[in-house]
């Protein structure tokens, strides 16, 4: 029995250190580089999932699906330090910026001297997650990057970033979550452009995990996968993500050209369907299992049952819980044997509008960059916006250019998209995603149809 690499999904710290002392050193593999949490709570019609996301600073666990607020360097536009907390709590604790954001301006050197980003901007409860593309001013140039960095077009011209480079600006600004660097692609690249768009962020995922741990940049890395418009390329993107030590799955390279019809084959290619099969084991003492990965392959091993390696072979198996002398075992069927593990969260990058979405909850995706969302105000809102302004002054205040109008419509814009959100939510819960998937894009469609009408 090969007892070495066990990436496995175990859920117990205690259990994981009694297998490592064990199976005899190599403890450390395992090691959790940050204090994020995630665990999956319900599911819906396939894999739409909720979650609980948490995290060391922040007041209260996040639920999942959920929405990163657009930041422009860690505040989100139009909308200053004091009236962030009018936005819905705890939903609007999670905001993503570019590290290229700081090109100008402050050096990584100042930011380290502060103490990060978190200290710098005095919001120390909210969770900062760093991707490097942005979908307004920090686009991937595909043509420009080569085998040594990715590059951007970014306000201050085009910028080569080398992993070395992105782990600087990382251990710098210390966000929550960070993604690796990738190599993105837009849909209409060759074939070969695309493989070699994976190879890169493939092996720049294990410059950024090595990198990480020598600078000690902390926070939770999520894996990038890439793979453009091809299947089989996004698989072996996922599969390679998988197997290594992250604590979740970054997908990118959407919003990059493909079509809306061939985003849902392209999802469901990295979080790969699974047949879910539970199994309590009783009376059996939770030292005797092992779970653990050996030749890209997950195993199971319980002593005292005699169920051995081979009879668990192409499956996944997660402990679920351990309650006494009882171990609750998931085995799933995977479709590849290294499928993204159902217990780290994932986030996309490109789906913006409400339809693209539900895309993606439908696949199991639980954290999208933030979206456009042309929604006129609506009846009924809660939000600050509408609760002290007309719509009339709100006009009034577009048409003298008045940037209070930006602020107030940011605020109503991003009070809506939450809630939609919540709504996601609640389907997943009482198990009618789909059913409110089809109600929200036949609605939205006769929405769209009768401002076409009036326009
Ligand atoms: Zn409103």
């Amino acid at each position: 029995m090969t007892k070495t690499a066990f990436g496995f999904p175990l859920k117990h710290s205690h259990i994981k250190t009694k297998l490592a002392a064990s199976l005899g050193g190599g403890a450390e593999t395992t090691t959790t580089i940050t204090s994020m949490k995630f665990s999956v709570k319900t599911w819906s019609n396939g894999k739409a999932r909720t979650g609980l996301l948490q995290l060391g600073n922040c007041p209260s666990p996040i639920e999942t699906p959920s929405l990163l607020l657009s930041t422009r360097k860690g505040l989100p536009l139009f909308i200053s330090p004091d009236l962030l907390p009018s936005l819905p709590l705890p939903d609007s604790y999670l905001l993503q910026f570019s590290p290229l954001h700081f090109l100008e301006g402050l050096s990584t050197k100042t930011i380290a001297a502060i103490g990060g980003l978190h200290q710098m901007l005095g919001l120390h409860d909210y969770v900062y997650a760093a991707v490097l593309r942005d979908p307004i001013q920090c686009l991937p140039e595909c043509d420009a990057s080569n085998k040594f960095g990715a590059s951007f077009e970014t306000p201050c011209g085009r910028v080569l970033v080398k992993p070395a480079d992105y782990m600087d600006m990382i251990a710098s600004m210390k966000p929550n979550i960070w993604a690796s660097l990738a190599d993105e692609v837009p849909a209409w690249v060759s074939s070969k452009r695309n493989r070699t768009s994976v190879d890169r962020t493939v092996k720049w995922l294990d410059e950024c995990i090595a990198l990480g741990s020598a600078k000690a940049a902390g926070g939770a890395l999520f894996g990038a996968i890439v793979g453009g418009s091809n299947i089989e390329e996004r698989k072996r993107c996922a599969q390679e993500a998988a197997i290594r030590n992250v604590s979740g799955y970054w997908i990118g390279g959407f919003g990059l050209g493909e079509s809306m019809d061939e985003r849902p084959a392209l999802l469901n290619a990295v979080t790969v369907s699974f047949k879910l099969t539970r199994v309590l084991f009783k009376n059996t003492d939770y030292f005797e299992c092992f779970i653990f990965k050996a030749k890209g392959e997950w195993l199971f091993y319980c002593v005292r049952l005699e169920i051995h390696a081979a009879c668990w072979m192409n499956r996944v198996v997660t402990v679920v819980c351990i309650v006494g002398s009882e171990v609750m075992i998931e085995v799933r069927d995977a479709g590849c044997q290294d499928s993204l593990q159902e217990e780290k969260p994932r986030l996309v990058c490109g789906l913006e509008l409400p339809e693209e979405v539900l895309q993606g909850v439908a696949a199991g995706i639980d954290l999208f960059d933030s979206s456009k969302d042309a929604t006129p105000i609506v009846q009924n809102c809660v939000c600050y916006t509408c609760q002290n302004h007309t719509k009339a002054y709100i006009n009034h205040l577009l048409n003298v250019h008045e940037m209070l109008a930006q602020t107030l419509l940011e605020i109503h814009n991003t009070h809506h998209f939450l809630g939609f959100f919540r709504s996601i939510r609640e389907a997943i819960k009482e198990g009618r995603f789909d059913l409110f998937r089809q109600m929200f894009v036949q609605h939205r469609r006769e929405q769209l149809a009768a401002v076409a009408v009036c326009a």
